[in-house]
């Protein structure tokens, strides 16, 4: 296990996690990845153990955690080997239920949510025409009695295939007719057990990862005006305020990748021996390794720095968006370092790194590209120009 100074935080979760997570162990993975075939055994073991529940309140079944717990379970299950990636959106999608929802609509799904019988971990925002240019989808929802008739597709809509209920991003105002630039967006909660074969069609991604993502095609689908989320137009920013939470734990994630890497990386230049010695021994094996150590506990202070923010109250778009993109960083260069230092081996399947080293490059583009968050940086933070 890489040492840290944090070791301790949060010490019983994460022996508890990586517990679990032993059941699960790179073949579990492998396998899977051959196929693209969905961890249903591994979601359904953290489901049980609640882990997936973690941010729900009591109140609601859930455990009630901090997002500090949150992200050390998800870092634990990278950090062993595992993927979060195919179900870590069940802890946080419904957020936006949380904060924006009825007290009717926390009632009806939250405590299914949280006991795992209903499963939203269904996102669609993105679209193949407007992609990161969020207030330019098409997909479109229009009134009609008591429900909404949404047309459009979504692309890169994960999980979508083993998800109960999706969050939806659609446009209810023309952009043109929108009073503000950010109104106009409404968020529905669709019901996919209803809505399958009445509207709805899921098409998988195949991707270079194993990822359960899909396109998915609206045709006509009645959605019950009950299912709207907070008020119609201003979906955006009910979507927005959700984003630091999942920022953090996929940062969390990516911490775990890292140290995962580094861990690998420094057992095998300890026991590989070369020229009469252990490779580890060259300085040339040595500083990169130390490098993405160095580079990685940088982020992890950043990723400690947005969480306790967080809970601190206020607006943490700022270290959210760094923990991010300094762990999505730490990440990646962890994996590069990780494969040179094993060689030829690092290509090699069973030694998981080459599935790693994919499953970890997603973070560089979604859930948000890193040039976004430059940007962000560069326009909310440094005052420069608005650049789109
Ligand atoms: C495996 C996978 C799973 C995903 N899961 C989901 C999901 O569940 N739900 C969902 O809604 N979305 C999901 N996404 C979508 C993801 O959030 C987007 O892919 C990501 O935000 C980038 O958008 P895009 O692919 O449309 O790229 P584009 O917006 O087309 O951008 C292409 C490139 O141009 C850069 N770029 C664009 N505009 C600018 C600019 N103004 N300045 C500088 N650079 C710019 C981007 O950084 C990017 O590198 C997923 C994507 C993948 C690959």
């Amino acid at each position: 296990m890489t040492k840290t100074a944090d070791r301790d935080a949060y010490a019983d979760i994460r022996e508890s996690v990586r517990a679990l997570c032993a059941r699960f162990p790179g073949e579990y993975w492998r396998d899977l990845d051959r196929e693209r075939a969905y961890p249903t055994a591994f979601v359904n073991a953290l489901t049980e153990a609640g882990y997936l529940a973690a941010l729900i309140p009591e109140e609601f079944g859930g455990s009630g955690l901090t997002v500090s717990a949150a992200a050390a379970i998800m870092e634990e299950v990278h950090a062993t080997g595992c993927n979060g990636a195919a179900c870590h959106a069940q802890m946080y999608t419904m957020g936006t239920i949380l904060r924006h929802g009825s007290p009717a609509q926390k009632q009806a799904y939250l405590p299914g949510i949280a006991s795992g019988e209903l499963r939203l971990q269904a996102f669609g925002v993105t679209e193949p025409t407007s992609g990161t240019d969020t207030l330019s989808l098409r997909t479109t929802a229009r009134r009609d009695g008591d429900a909404y008739v949404i047309n459009g597709q979504k692309i890169w809509t994960s999980r979508a295939e083993h998800s109960d209920l999706m969050l939806l991003l659609a446009r209810t105002t023309p952009k043109e007719q929108a009073v503000k630039r950010t109104d106009g967006l409404s968020v529905f909660l669709v019901d996919m057990r209803l809505a399958q074969g009445a509207g709805i069609t899921i098409n998988p991604i195949r991707t270079m990862m194993n990822h359960a993502t899909t396109e998915v095609f609206f045709d006509d689908l009645r959605v019950p005006a009950a299912n709207l989320i907070g008020e119609e137009g201003k979906g955006f920013r009910y979507i927005l305020s959700g984003m630091n939470t999942e920022r953090i734990l996929i940062a969390s994630e990516c911490i775990g990748d890292a140290k995962w890497f580094i861990e690998k990386a420094t057992a095998y230049a300890k026991s590989r021996e070369l020229f009469g010695r252990p490779i580890g021994q060259n300085q040339g094996v040595q500083f990169p390794i130390a490098r993405a150590y160095a580079q990685m506990r940088a982020a992890e202070l950043m990723v400690h720095e947005a969480a306790r923010k967080y809970e601190a109250g206020g607006d943490i778009g700022a270290e959210a968006n760094m923990a991010k993109l300094l762990a999505a960083d730490a990440s990646w260069a962890a994996a590069d370092m990780c494969v040179q230092t094993h060689g030829g081996f690092g290509f090699a399947e069973e030694y998981d790194i080459e599935r790693k080293f994919r499953e970890t490059r997603l973070y560089q583009v979604a859930p948000i590209s890193t040039n976004l968050i430059l940007s962000y940086l560069a326009e909310h933070v440094l005052g420069l120009p608005r650049s789109y």
